[in-house]
């Protein structure tokens, strides 16, 4: 089974990481691929570059062999929506592959919302993880579509292509890249938010620092 972590990584952190790789082991998934957003469709742009953030998650899961990169939504015009990822990978894997599409719960809060969100479904599995601060039950607006028959225990989706639902437990880390932005802002560190070699990065590239009062003038 093939995982699809969609996220605008504006920067990667440890909670993106780590919870990837315990969801790779929970549902031994064959690869679990992070595929950076280009516009996305329901928040502001991101504040890095597609660039830099493409090089900020090459640089993280470099030496993880389960985890790759997916560009296509860098590269495709327009908004973002999952629904085409997802029929992108489709026509890729065929119509029997199981694909599951990972999320935390804030993330899955609005997705009625979202462009053609009844597709989503039918497509890829769900698999939604908790996040600190987020309450444990289902957002009211997504009980419409993660109807209890959908639930299915997480060991029995790879025996269909799509159409489950699974809640994973993982540890659980209150990282965000808001606050990581937020502390760079403020000439603070991320380290051990971010792996070491993200952190060199924006250290170098530093896409979210204030400019110096008085620069550029
Ligand atoms: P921002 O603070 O800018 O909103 P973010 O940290 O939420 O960013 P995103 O790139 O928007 O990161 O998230 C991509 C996906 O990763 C979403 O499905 C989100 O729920 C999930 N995610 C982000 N941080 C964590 C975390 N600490 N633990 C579990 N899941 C997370």
């Amino acid at each position: 089974m093939l995982g699809v972590f969609g996220g605008t990584f504006d920067p990667i952190h440890f909670g993106h990481l780590r919870t990837g790789l315990e969801v790779v082991e929970a549902l031994a998934l064959e690869e679990l691929r992070f595929i950076p957003c280009g516009l996305p469709p329901h928040r502001a742009a991101p504040l890095a570059s597609a660039e830099q953030r493409l090089q900020m998650l090459r640089l993280a899961v470099a030496g993880e062999p389960r985890f790759a990169i997916d560009q296509q939504e860098l590269e495709r015009a327009g908004p973002s929506y999952s629904v085409d990822t997802l029929e992108a990978l489709r026509a890729e894997l065929g119509g029997q592959h199981p694909v599951c599409l990972l999320m935390g719960l804030d993330a899955l809060q609005g997705i009625t919302g979202w462009h053609q969100w009844q597709r989503l479904i039918e497509l890829a599995h769900l698999a939604v993880v908790h996040r600190p601060g987020w309450p444990a039950e289902v957002p009211a607006d997504a009980a419409a579509v993660l109807t209890p028959e959908l639930c299915t225990e997480a060991a029995r989706l790879r025996e269909r292509p799509a159409g489950g639902v699974c809640f994973l437990p993982v540890t659980q880390l209150d990282i965000s890249a808001s606050r990581i932005r937020s502390l760079l802002a403020a000439g603070r560190s991320v380290r051990y938010l971010v792996p070491d070699a993200v952190e060199g990065y924006l250290r170098e590239a530093g896409p979210y620092q204030r400019p110096a009062p008085g620069a550029g003038r």
